[in-house]
């Protein structure tokens, strides 16, 4: 049986519940994070966007400040402002982005998830955490019965899907720019949009945006 349909075979949900104690040094983390900001979400952040999408991006983690403040992925941190800003200029989001989920941003055949849905210590999650979350990958994967095209952002995106679609890491090797066929769907590695990667210029604006330019211009054809 192909990775995809096992998750929801299982009956495993797309998010994890709010208090999901899969991982003991995510859920100590959180309730620290929880005594020092007890108004933040503080909680496994769920994905964004209708299942009906045909992309999916798949980030690390929620950013202390951002998504697990806010409770939307890529919402209240740096990493979010490019990643809107970029998706709103090819059409994948309408609306406006001011960081805050109540903004009335909408995703349009978009939909934006994390590998780990828990914030981690210093952005790190442990290889045992991202193989803890994997499941919520593939059950998120499994409703989307028009996905066609996966953005991942960062190694740690890149190298859990590979792992969620049984695809050996030789025959698919990270680089940013780099197109991957995998059976229905077609993968996408960036980069990730992280504050340190735009400031090093690891990452520019444009280099970004030609990720999403190829994303829109494959979608359009098929
Ligand atoms: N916020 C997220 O939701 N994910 C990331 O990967 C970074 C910031």
């Amino acid at each position: 049986m192909p990775a995809t349909t096992l998750a929801a075979a299982a009956g495993i949900p797309t998010d994890p519940d709010r208090n999901c104690p899969l991982c003991p040094r995510l859920v100590e983390y959180r309730h620290m994070v929880r005594e020092r900001d007890p108004q933040g979400w503080n909680s496994p952040v769920p994905s964004f966007g209708d299942s009906s999408a045909s992309l999916l991006i798949v980030g690390l983690a929620p950013g202390v400040n951002g998504a697990n403040r806010t409770g939307r992925p890529f919402t209240g941190d740096y990493a979010g402002e490019l990643l809107y800003a970029t998706l709103i200029d090819y059409g994948f989001a309408s609306g406006q982005f001011l960081a805050r989920p109540d903004d009335g941003l909408t995703l349009r055949d978009c939909r934006i998830t994390n590998a780990v849905r828990c914030v981690p210590p210093q952005n790190k999650p442990l290889p045992v955490e991202i193989a803890t979350c994997r499941p919520f990958l593939i059950a998120t994967m499994d409703t989307m019965p028009r996905l066609r095209a996966i953005v991942l952002l960062g190694r740690v995106a890149h190298d859990t899907m590979l792992k969620t679609l049984g695809i050996r890491a030789v025959l698919a090797p990270f680089s940013h720019g780099a197109v991957h066929e995998a059976g229905r769907f077609r993968l996408y590695d960036s980069y990730h949009c992280s504050r340190y990667n735009t400031n090093t210029r690891v990452l520019t604006p444009e280099m970004f945006r030609s990720v999403f330019a190829r994303v829109k211009a494959d979608l359009a054809e098929s």
